[in-house]
């Protein structure tokens, strides 16, 4: 089977591996560079520590009390982007507990092997940075511990454990930190994958396996006789034929579908980082800052702050003000960090492909009979591209599947 997949970040480009691996023949289309969208500069963690679907209790409600607030780490944005509004009233709807607790489940059940599947990439070949320093959500207040550890059952239920740490105890895990935060969930078996590492490696094992891939290529539209996909068609009037097509391209993906019969509602989460190289100070683990939502993961010969979810964007331009509240969360959290450590990068900007429900979008459109979706990770597309591209792969070839039908279906297309 010739299957052309619309997109090379990090899912698209495991997709690829999964079906050619499997034996279809894949070309691979990718409108700018593979790996340049928001799978470049995230927070390089593989962590089951983060699968709280960002809809919850309260999230909306709070993000619209931080609309004039310029630096908060939650910011929604009004739009006039077809379906926005739509997108947000839909959101909101899931921002309660019952809807939580079941995001959670999917994410963790799909989840659940991604260190392993990790490793089979190395152990296949796939060259790229990875480490096992474990991950440290550290809180500042009692109250933002306990409110998060309420989940830490769910988490326990794949096998996913925490220490719970307080005082002492978490500084000697992590010593870096400032007597600001007192309390703190560490989850040793998440890891830590440079972004960028993977997107190469992905590409030589990719490239051995025969996939064509092919940069600076936009996919615009498609061909159809009656309910099968026969061709896309790029932005340069090339028609490329083919058996089936995946649309794993981040956030654009909801706009093309609709050229496919079912536009879905994937929204921008725009999200910053900055690199330090050297890094300024030393750390033990990788850590969110769960007071201010800033991510710290050091990697080799580097330390990434990232952070900030502002819905409504429609560009990764660098907002100054966003940037700033990362690094001050940085300098008032750790002891050693100092006021303007040497060794900053330019900072950059990019946009995680957000869905109504915080879940993924994962099978069949359901419009055409050989269209596939692979999208809408939010801020789990590292950690669950391996899962994903598996999941789909199973769907497209008609083998068993891992999940449940029921499981299948929450992150279904067809869910919208
Ligand atoms: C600040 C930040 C921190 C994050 N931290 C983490 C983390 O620690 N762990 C984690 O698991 N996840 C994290 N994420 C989320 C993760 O980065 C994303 O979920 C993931 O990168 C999405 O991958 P993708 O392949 O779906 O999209 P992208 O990486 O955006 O790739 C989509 C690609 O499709 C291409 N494309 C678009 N339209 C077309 C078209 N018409 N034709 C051809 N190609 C097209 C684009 O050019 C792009 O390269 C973070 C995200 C951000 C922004």
């Amino acid at each position: 089977m010739k299957v052309v997949v619309v997109g090379g970040g990090v899912v698209g480009l495991s997709s690829a591996y999964e079906l050619a691996s499997a034996g279809c023949e894949v070309i691979l289309l990718e409108a700018e560079a593979c790996g340049a969208g928001a799978s470049h500069g995230n927070a390089a963690k593989v962590a089951l520590a983060e699968s709280t679907p960002v809809p919850g209790p309260g999230v909306l409600l709070q993000g619209i009390r931080w609309m004039l607030k310029p630096d908060s780490p939650l910011s929604i944005r009004p739009s006039l982007a077809p379906g926005y509004l739509k997108f947000l009233l839909r959101m909101a709807l899931h921002c309660n507990a019952r809807d939580f607790e079941a995001g959670l489940d999917v994410h963790l059940r799909l989840g659940e092997d991604a260190n392993g599947l990790f490793d089979e990439y190395q152990h296949q070949g796939i060259g790229f940075e990875m480490h096992d320093r474990g991950v440290l959500l550290a809180f500042e207040t009692a109250e933002r511990f306990e409110e998060h550890s309420r989940s830490l059952e769910a988490f326990a239920s794949v096998g996913h454990l925490a220490d719970e740490l307080h005082g002492d105890d978490l500084l000697e895990t992590e010593p870096a930190l400032s007597e600001r935060i007192r309390h703190g969930l560490f989850f040793p078996a998440d890891r830590q994958i440079e972004p960028d590492s993977l997107t190469h490696g992905l590409l030589g094992k990719l490239d051995e396996l025969g996939v064509k891939v092919r940069e600076g290529v936009a996919v615009r539209s498609f061909v159809r006789s009656s309910d099968t996909v026969t061709a896309v068609v790029t932005t340069d009037a090339e028609v490329i034929a083919t058996d089936a097509v995946v649309i794993a391209a981040g956030v654009p993906t909801g706009a093309l579908l609709a050229e496919l019969g079912r536009r879905l509602p994937i929204y921008s989460g725009k999200g910053y980082s900055i690199d330090y190289s050297p890094a300024p100070i030393d750390l033990r683990t990788s850590l969110t800052l769960e007071d201010t939502r800033v991510a710290v993961t050091p990697l080799n010969g580097m330390l990434r702050l990232a952070g900030t979810m502002e819905f409504g964007s429609r560009d990764d331009e660098v907002n100054d003000i966003r940037v700033e509240a990362i690094r001050r969360a940085a300098r008032q959290s750790f002891r050693d960090w100092g006021d303007e450590p040497t060794g900053e990068r330019a900072p950059w900007a990019g946009s995680r492909p957000m869905t109504p429900d915080g879940l993924p979008v994962i099978g069949s459109l359901g419009t055409a009979k050989n269209a596939y979706v692979n999208s809408g990770h939010s801020m789990l597309g590292l950690t669950l591209a391996p899962a994903s591209a598996k999941v789909l792969a199973d769907i497209m070839l008609g083998r068993k599947s891992t999940l449940s039908s029921d499981l299948l279906a929450r992150i279904s297309p067809k869910r919208f």
